[in-house]
């Protein structure tokens, strides 16, 4: 791994028109810390995660993602945005792991973990589908290389998708909800993967209604509701001792 690793926000917003979406959220995530994020639907997590990763830009605040180049953004002035090759590149230092895998379904397991080293990076092909190999190999798919994505369970798909985000090499990667469209039984290979990921001290931010993992992997903890961060702390902590009432309401009614 390169750089950094670490992720700062300081009373960062975002509206999409009259709605603010995030109100003054403020983060701070270590290099190789494992972040959760969980909250109601609509409180803000995708679209923080968003921000972070470049697909949003924040409205005002301070945005600083592996380092301090990677935007920043003033209240009451013009922001700073990173000129569009900068903010490409920094991108690639940013994995994103969705819901809905999106991976490419014309492509087999192997095409979509080389394509961005190969499309993106211009990386040597030959080269690349050696890393793409030993990358579905480390998810446990080193024999599926040559299939769709259609032939592919969803846990397979999602462990693909994460072996593709590793292909870049990024210092941290984000995951909004990657369990949530599995069946029951293959939630456990791909929690799996992400926490041998955990070990290897990749940045992670992961938004999810696995208390379990939580509980077992996360440092910290992050509760978000209608666009605030109501309470973060020590994950274990947050889990068995919340502080806030609203934290407390929404945990009784997951766990
Ligand atoms: P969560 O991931 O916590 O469910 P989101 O970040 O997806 O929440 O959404 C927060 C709120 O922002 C929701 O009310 C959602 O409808 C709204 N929203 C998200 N993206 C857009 C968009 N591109 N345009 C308009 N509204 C959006
Ligand atoms: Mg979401």
């Amino acid at each position: 791994m390169n750089a950094d690793g670490t992720i700062f926000a300081r009373k960062i917003r975002k509206s999409f028109g009259p709605k603010t979406v995030l109100k003054d959220v403020d983060l701070e995530i270590a290099s190789g810390e494992i972040c959760c994020i969980i909250g109601p639907s609509g409180s803000g997590k995708s679209t923080l995660l968003r921000c972070i990763n470049g697909l949003e830009t924040v409205d005002s605040g301070i945005l600083k993602v592996n380092g301090d180049d990677f935007g920043y953004y003033e209240t009451d002035t013009a922001y700073h945005a990173l000129p569009p090759k900068k903010l490409a590149q920094q991108r690639t230092r940013v994995g994103m792991v969705f819901q809905q895998f999106n991976l490419f379904p014309n492509m087999t397991a192997r095409d979509n973990v080389m394509a961005g080293p190969v499309l993106v990076k211009r990386a040597d092909k030959r080269q690349s589908a050696k890393q793409a190999q030993e990358l579905l190999t480390s998810v446990g798919l080193g024999a599926f290389g040559d299939r769709y994505p259609a032939e592919l369970s969803g846990g397979q798909q999602q462990r693909v998708a994460i072996a593709r985000s590793l292909a870049m090499d990024p210092e941290i990667i984000l995951f909004d909800e990657p369990t949530s469209a599995l069946d029951p039984e293959k939630v456990g290979e791909v929690l799996g993967v992400m926490k041998e990921l955990a070990k290897k001290g990749m940045t992670m931010v992961v938004v999810t209604h696995e208390m379990g993992f939580a509980r077992e992997v996360a440092d910290s903890l992050i509760f978000m509701d209608e666009g605030n961060v109501v309470e973060r702390g020590d994950a274990r902590e947050v889990l068995t001792n919340p502080k806030e009432p609203r934290t407390q309401a929404f945990l009784e009614q997951v766990l």
